[in-house]
């Protein structure tokens, strides 16, 4: 039986193992955690990324819930740039993060072995396999340890690393009974966006530029966007401020070439980690650890099917990453007249693809 060894259990990892299972390999999860689990947000799951999990098996991951009301980008004083049904697009799922993490792992089978508390310092290859820290051995490695990848470091040593994108973003939940559609607002320099999760709870992301390292918290978020429209001061009244999440953003700004060295292959944020504008990081690595293992499972070595991994996602991926820092730098915008013109070309935009679609 083929062996692989999966370094990092997030999204990405856990979806590799999963997939890499259930084409017959016998895979070690190495996580430098003590236990296996996500942090307290919610997560868009986009439709290609859903058709990967349902493929798997993971069951669960529902279809978008029906609006009931409208959803869309709007400005702080709650008027509307444009309507998402104006333009027709395909909606993603959000759901918990943790109880995505969950749906996954709980694929896993006698197949897959977890090591938890366990941090890969060291790597090592031959033509016959890779040693993790003198001590363990597989014919595969997939790197999935994050956007700060000790493998990605020990590969590359020339890859300069993540970029600061100028901006830090805040994340929370809330129990509260609001009727809104959700979306996002766009400010001067920040924005907020909130959304149903399928649990019924309410997930909200806010942004703000900022220097690297200023951090904030709670009573930060609410000082920025108490006075935004409604239900925006409901639902940040209604969050527990102690599990408001705090991170700069960062990406990996000069695309990374290859995602393969030898029998070492990066996957999700080690390989291709992109600002969260697009709500596609997860997403891409759940789309990654689909595609590793169905080019694996084509007839041909493994380097074969490495190189097939790397055309078919690096291509697709670095267009994700150069996207979502170009949303977030629109978004991010301070200057009052770059501001109207910004918001009169999403209207414009809107209208055009609205009328396009009712002709
Ligand atoms: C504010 C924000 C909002 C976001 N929203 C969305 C969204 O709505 N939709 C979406 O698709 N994406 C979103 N993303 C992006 C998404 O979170 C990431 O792309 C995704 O979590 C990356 O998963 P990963 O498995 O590649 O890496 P990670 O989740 O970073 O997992 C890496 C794992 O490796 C482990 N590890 C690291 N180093 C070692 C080591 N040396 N030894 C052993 N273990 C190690 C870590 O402990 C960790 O568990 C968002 C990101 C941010 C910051």
């Amino acid at each position: 039986m083929s062996t692989a060894i999966v370094v990092g259990a997030g999204i990405g990892g856990v979806t590799a193992a999963v997939a890499l299972q259930r084409r017959g390999w016998q895979v070690t999860v190495l996580e430098r955690a003590p236990e296996l689990g996500e942090v307290g947000a919610g997560i868009s799951v986009w439709p290609s990324a859903v058709a990967v999990l349902e493929e798997l098996g993971v069951k669960g991951v529902e279809k978008a819930a029906a609006l009931s009301k409208p959803a869309g980008m709007r400005k702080p004083t709650g008027r509307w740039v444009v309507e998402a049904a104006d333009l027709g697009v395909e909606l993603p799922v959000m759901i918990h993060r943790a109880q995505l993490h969950d749906l996954i792992t709980d694929q896993f089978g006698p197949g897959i072995t977890v090591r938890t508390g366990y941090t890969v310092t060291k790597l090592t290859q031959d033509e016959t396999g890779v040693t993790i820290n003198d001590d363990l051995r597989a014919e595969l490695v997939v790197a999935a340890d994050g956007i700060r990848s000790v493998i990605r470091r020990a590969l590359y040593p020339e890859y300069e690393g993540p970029k600061y994108s100028g901006y830090t973003a805040y994340r929370g939940i809330a129990d509260v009974p609001i009727d809104d559609g959700g979306g996002e607002t766009w400010g001067r320099g920040q924005r907020l966006g909130f959304a149903r999760l399928i649990d019924g709870r309410i997930y909200w992301y806010a942004t703000a530029n900022q220097p690297a390292g200023q951090g904030g918290d709670h009573a930060t978020v609410c000082k920025g966007f108490g006075d935004w429209h409604d239900p925006i001061p409901a639902i940040l009244a209604g969050t527990p401020p102690e599990a408001v999440l705090q991170n700069d953003i960062y990406d990996l700004a000069v695309p990374l070439v290859p995602f393969v060295q030898g029998r070492v292959v990066l996957l999700g944020d080690a390989a291709h980690a992109m600002t969260p504008n697009l709500g596609r990081g997860a997403c891409s690595a759940i789309e990654d650890a689909g595609a590793l293992a169905r080019h694996l499972a084509e007839p041909g070595s493994l380097g074969t099917a490495l190189a097939a991994y790397d055309r078919d996602r690096r291509p697709a991926t670095t267009k994700l990453v150069k996207r979502s820092r170009g949303v977030g730098r629109a978004g991010q915008v301070e200057n009052r007249v770059v501001i109207a013109i910004r918001d009169g070309l999403f209207a414009f935009g809107g209208k055009l693809v609205s009328l396009r679609r009712r002709k």
